[in-house]
């Protein structure tokens, strides 16, 4: 028997025994018997099930050493597991890019497919081969030879222009600074941010203080900074990044490369028959097409323009009357609308983090999930983990076990900051495998200190009922294989649909007044409180809606459109119906915009909003039907967190609501209003 414990995998993973050394022999020889074992069962020829629950149970050998190996990796990142990981992920990609290449496999699900016996197999399964064709075939593999070689070509330029890309971006940032001398130029500025700026300086071997366009050097001096001229050079020069102008300007300049990127996509989607990437790019996601989501997203500006028009007009009065500007600029807008936030609705996270202690808030976690779903969380010392830290729980119903998961919680030394659910081991439930879901959920929250119990802001609530979301869909799941159970194969813009859902429960008076208790005084959270919390949050809203549209239609937009057209001249266009903030004409966002560019967002931007109006219009039926409603509660477990991707996101959502969703929830929820003010 082996003694590598990442091989020997029984039930679930020994933290306690595995080390670093062990990763790279396991994947090794896993990814390499996973190929050989699949080799033979394609090459067999049978077409049934139990072929196919046999390649489940080879892939699944895979993925229970590679967890835990990307788990430890982002929880104990030491030079020692740096590498481990950066000597197996080569491996990985590798192996999951030959899987989806796989001829053999294709033939088996189509196989499958074309059977006399597919329409009695169980719509699990059915949905299960028609998927994993689809995912085939937008990876080229039934392409004649000669296009399977242009396509690889395509794949391999557009991976080179996304780094590119990147790197111009992240070059044009770190090429600009500024070096002040003179603090009284930095007056507004926290001290928080000040003291960053001075320890840049350090690093750069000057006195004084340095300011460069990283995010947490340059948001604090936008929205601080008394000094308008600094926030308009500052402005200027994060706007203009990776452009034919500002201060670098043709330097990094990113216009040539979306030209190349439009123009490789638009050819890989005609090369799999799509007429445009867009196409290509909602063929597995919820919304059915390039119009549908025009639709959708044209119909939120419709509804919310005119709320944002008000707020920026109101933002214009106040920065006139208050702060003596005769017109608002574009780097005025962040700067005036923390004044008037401040002004107005000034709650601090640090005066709510007093209220929330860990302990309370998980009760209460727990308290309501149980309510609404009826399963209890039992603490189990069944699981090793791999941190004292770190609490492993059972989730049960009645007296039943359905699931396990492990909650790490606060901030480490080497652990990787953020907050995160990943599935450890899926469900998968047939004739030759039985295992049940384990999840990881893990955020970065203050830990405690001699004695004195963990408190949490109001965000950080948020966050962890977030992420608890993602974790009950994977926990809850009654699917029984493991491609579609869980989280697995839901679509991307539904799978934020029961994470968005919970954060709900975060702004209910009575959840979080069952939540609180002072540190000092022991009170719950206070009625005012909790008013200003809720105003709060919907400050400026509809301003930050239509901010969130102007960039999803332009992402659908030049993905629709032809690669030729200049992204600039979409963008303008956008703005002009969308745009309720000014930009200066050197404005190049575009060209730093990464999510579409670089990253997994192309055409798929909307996402955000999708999701919302998902998750926004679910609750609305908890607060029709009463938000502790077992009924409910039963129906959102037994419709949408049981059932994974076993069905169609639309599916699972209109067996639970009752009709397709609407946007009028989140538009409430968001405190934009359909009436006109006087
Ligand atoms: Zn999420």
């Amino acid at each position: 028997m082996s003694t590598n414990p990442l091989e020997t995998v029984a039930q679930f993973p020994d933290y306690h025994r595995i080390r670093p050394e062990h990763a790279l022999p396991a994947v090794q020889r896993l990814c390499q018997e996973a190929k050989e074992a699949i080799r033979l069962q394609t090459e067999q020829g049978d077409t049934n099930t139990e072929t196919y629950e046999k390649i489940e149970g080879i892939n699944d050998w895979i993925s229970k050493a590679w967890s835990p190996i990307a788990h430890l990796h982002s929880v104990t990142n030491t030079a020692e597991w740096r590498k481990a990981y950066a000597d197996c992920q080569p491996i990985i990609s590798q192996f999951s890019a030959e899987m989806s290449q796989h001829s053999g496999l294709y033939r088996f699900y189509c196989g499958l497919r074309d059977d006399a016996a597919f329409s009695r197999y169980a719509p699990e399964y059915q949905k299960l081969v028609t998927d994993a064709i689809r995912d085939f075939e937008l990876s080229g593999v039934n392409l004649a030879d000669v296009h399977k070689a242009e396509y690889q070509r395509l794949v391999q330029a557009a991976s080179e222009l996304y780094t590119t890309f990147s790197n111009n971006v992240l070059d044009a940032t770190q090429a600009f600074h500024l070096h002040i001398t003179d603090e009284a130029e930095l007056a507004g500025i926290p001290d928080s941010a000040k003291a960053l700026y001075r320890q840049l300086a350090e690093q750069n071997g000057v006195e004084g203080f340095w300011l460069t366009l990283d995010m947490p050097s340059y948001l604090p001096a936008l929205t601080y900074a008394d000094n308008r001229a600094l926030r308009e050079k500052l402005y200027h020069a994060f706007a203009t990044r990776a452009s034919e102008l500002g201060p670098n300007a043709g330097e990094f300049d990113n216009t040539p490369v979306i030209k190349g990127i439009l123009s490789v996509r638009e050819d890989i989607a005609k090369l799999l028959n799509f007429d445009n990437y867009a196409e290509l790019s909602l063929a597995n996601k919820m919304a059915k097409s390039p119009a549908q989501v025009l639709a959708f997203l044209n119909d939120l500006v419709e509804k919310s323009r005119p709320q944002a028009l008000r707020e920026y007009q109101a933002l214009q009065t106040y920065a006139t009357d208050t702060l003596g500007m005769q017109t608002l600029e574009p780097w005025d807008v962040a700067y005036a609308s923390e004044k008037l936030k401040q002004d107005k609705y000034a709650i601090s996270q640090e005066q709510l983090r007093d209220y929330f202690p860990v302990s309370k808030v998980l009760t209460g976690l727990f308290d309501i999930v149980g309510k609404l779903f009826g399963v209890t969380f039992k603490q189990t010392a069944k699981l090793s983990t791999w941190h004292e830290d770190v609490v492993a729980y059972a989730v049960k119903n009645k007296d039943k076990t359905i699931a396990y998961f492990y909650m790490d919680l606060y901030a480490r030394q080497g652990k990787n900051g953020g907050a995160w659910m990943n599935g450890a081991i899926d469900r998968i439930n047939n004739r030759i495998k039985t295992q049940l879901p384990v999840a990881y959920l893990v955020c970065n929250f203050i830990p405690p200190t001699d004695g004195n119990p963990a408190y949490l802001s109001h965000d950080e609530v948020t966050t962890l009922f977030h992420e608890f979301g993602h974790g009950l869909h994977h926990m809850l799941t009654q699917v029984n294989c493991a491609p579609l159970s869980g989280i697995n194969g839901v679509e991307w813009d539904a799978v934020e649909l029961p994470s968005q859902f919970m954060e709900n429960f975060c702004f209910e008076r009575e959840v979080l007044i069952n939540m609180s208790e002072h540190r000092d005084s022991k009170e719950k959270l206070p009625d005012a409180l909790y008013d200003k919390l809720i105003r709060a949050k919907n400050f400026q809203s509809a301003m930050m809606m239509v901010r969130q549209l102007e960039f999803s239609l332009f992402d659908m937009k030049v993905h629709i459109g032809d690669a030729e057209t200049d992204v600039m001249e979409t963008l303008r266009a956008v703005r002009d119906e969308v745009a309720v903030t000014p930009a200066p004409a050197y404005n190049r966002f575009p060209m730093a915009f990464s999510h579409i560019f670089a990253g997994g967002y192309a055409a798929g931007y909307y996402s955000y909003k999708w999701a919302e109006v998902l998750s926004s219009d679910a609750f609305a039926r908890f607060e029709e039907e009463g938000v502790y409603n077992k009924v409910v509660g039963t129906a959102f477990k037994k419709e949408i967190l049981a059932r994974g991707a076993s069905r169609t996101a639309m599916e699972n959502f209109v067996a639970f609501r009752g009709r397709e969703p609407n946007i009028y929830a989140l538009l409430r929820h968001n405190g934009i209003s359909l009436e006109p003010t006087a």
